[in-house]
This record gives structure tokens, sequence and C-alpha cells, in this order.
């Protein structure tokens, strides 16, 4: 049973990688204009799991380097922008629930982000649990400025890890009106399965995708196309333009 519409409904949209590839950040699969990626230069395996760093800190922490310093090079697109235009504009709540390590969103004037996988600027101290901003390196093991201990790592959540923020993305579904899937394969969970509480919980859902994903027989409605031109035209919609 669909949930009654308000007058103000909440909003809640999940964003993938595919939302920052326009910005120039590689998806998960395939680099940016069709290249091969970072990620597929690097087996998931060897950079991204906490089996990988234990055995083979360097390059980890190499490969999460040159990320952070690349993601600062990037700039947000009108996606991001739109999503921002529609936290202003829009009467209801609008929260992004993001997969995107990225600080892309916040940069195109988003507040109201939650980000499930961790931030590439952020480092995480395993000694003390600090996790202060980081925008240089972390290969030469600098010390925690919170307590001086060189066990700074990436604050980012590698696959076998749990994400960030379960209880919050769910209260967030729990009190929505529409569900909006943005450029995400439907491959990593628990994301990929929101979709579905979505529909438990009697929500509408969309998916905006540059083309089919696992999930879209799981939305009401799929809209296909670059989400720069997608977000943008859905974002107009809504607010009545
Ligand atoms: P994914 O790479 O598995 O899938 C990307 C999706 O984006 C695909 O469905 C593809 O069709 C779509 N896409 C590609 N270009 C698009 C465009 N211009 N407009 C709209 N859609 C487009 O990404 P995922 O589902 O987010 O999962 C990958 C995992 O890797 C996540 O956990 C994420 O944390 C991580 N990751 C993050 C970043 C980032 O922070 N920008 C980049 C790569 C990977």
């Amino acid at each position: 049973m669909m949930r009654a519409m308000t007058l103000h409904p909440a909003i809640v949209i999940l964003t993938g990688a595919g939302i920052s590839a326009e910005s120039g950040i590689d998806t998960f699969r395939s680099g940016a204009n069709g290249g091969p990626s970072l990620w597929e230069q690097h087996r998931v395996e060897d950079v991204a799991t906490p089996e990988a760093f234990v055995r083979d800190p360097d390059l980890v922490l190499r490969f999460y380097d040159m990320r952070r310093a690349a993601i600062q090079t990037k700039e947000p697109n009108a996606a991001h922008r739109a999503l921002a235009r529609l936290e202003r504009e829009w009467p209801g709540t609008v929260t992004v629930v993001t997969q995107n390590v990225d600080d892309l969103h916040e940069r195109g004037g988003s507040h109201n982000v939650i980000h499930m996988h961790g931030e590439h600027l952020n480092a995480w101290c395993t000694t003390c649990d600090a996790r202060p901003r980081w925008t240089g390196l972390l290969i030469d093991r600098p010390p925690c400025p919170a307590c001086g201990a060189r066990t700074l790592r990436p604050d980012v959540v590698w696959f076998g890890e749990i994400p960030y923020h379960l209880d919050r993305i769910q209260r967030a579904l729990a009190d929505a009106h529409l569900f909006v899937s943005i450029g995400t394969s439907g491959a990593v969970y628990p994301a990929a399965g929101f979709v579905r509480l979505a529909r438990e919980l009697g929500i509408a859902t969309l998916e905006l995708n540059l083309e089919r994903s696992q999930g879209s027989a799981w939305f009401d409605e799929t809209r296909l196309g670059p989400a720069s031109e997608v977000v943008t035209q859905w974002v107009d919609q809504l607010l009545g333009r």
C-alpha cells in the first residue's frame, strides 16, 4: 500500500559513484569517458578491504592518498547543485544518503548529507578513535593530532566493514514519502537493499541512472540519462519549473 502523500513530503535520496562521474571521478567499474578506472587497475581485494591494509598498508595508503588528492581537483556538477537547490527550496526534509566518499555534495551546496561509506577527507585514528579532517598524505604515518599515535587510516568503509549511520538512514526512510536512487549500480549492500525497504514501507520509489541497474526492477519508475540532465530535470519538475 502506497503511503499517503502529505503537503510537504520528506525525500530520501541515495547517491552512488554515477552522480560524480561527470565531475571526472571514476565509478567503480569503469573510468570516466570509458577509460580504465583506478579501481580496475587495483583489484578491490588489494585496496579496499581490512585484510589488504594488514597485508600491504603502503599500497592501500598510497591508493587513498592518490584518490584524496584527485578529488580535491574536481568540481561538483549540475546534478550535485540540483540536489542542493532541492534541499534549499523544497518545503519538506531532503536527506542525501551517499555511498560516495568524495565531498562534492557538500561543495555543491547540500547540508543534510549522510556519508554511509565514510569520507576521503577524513582520517581515522585506530588508537583513540579521533576522525580529524585530512587533506594531505597518510603514507608517511603522520601522528594523530589528538593522541600522537601514528595509526591513522583513511576514514572510509572497506568491503567487509559495517557502513556508518545505518540507524539514522533507517529513521530517515521511515519518515520518507519518496525514495530516489541516483547513479548507483545496486550491487553493493546494504545500500542496494534500501529500495526494498522503501517498498515495504509503502514509499514511492524512483531511479535515475545512466542505464538500468541490477535493482531497476524494484523501482516504481526508472529514468535513464546522465545525472547532470536527469537529476536537473527531475528537480525542476518537482519544484514546478
Ligand atoms: P558503481 O560504480 O558500482 O556504479 C555506478 C553507477 O553509476 C552505474 O549504475 C552506472 O550506470 C551509473 N553511472 C555512470 N555514469 C553515470 C552518469 N553520468 N549519470 C548517472 N549515472 C551514471 O557505484 P556504486 O553503486 O556507488 O558502488 C560503488 C562503491 O564504490 C560505493 O560503495 C562507493 O563508496 C565507492 N565509490 C565511490 C566513489 C566516489 O566517492 N565518487 C567513486 C567510485 C566508487
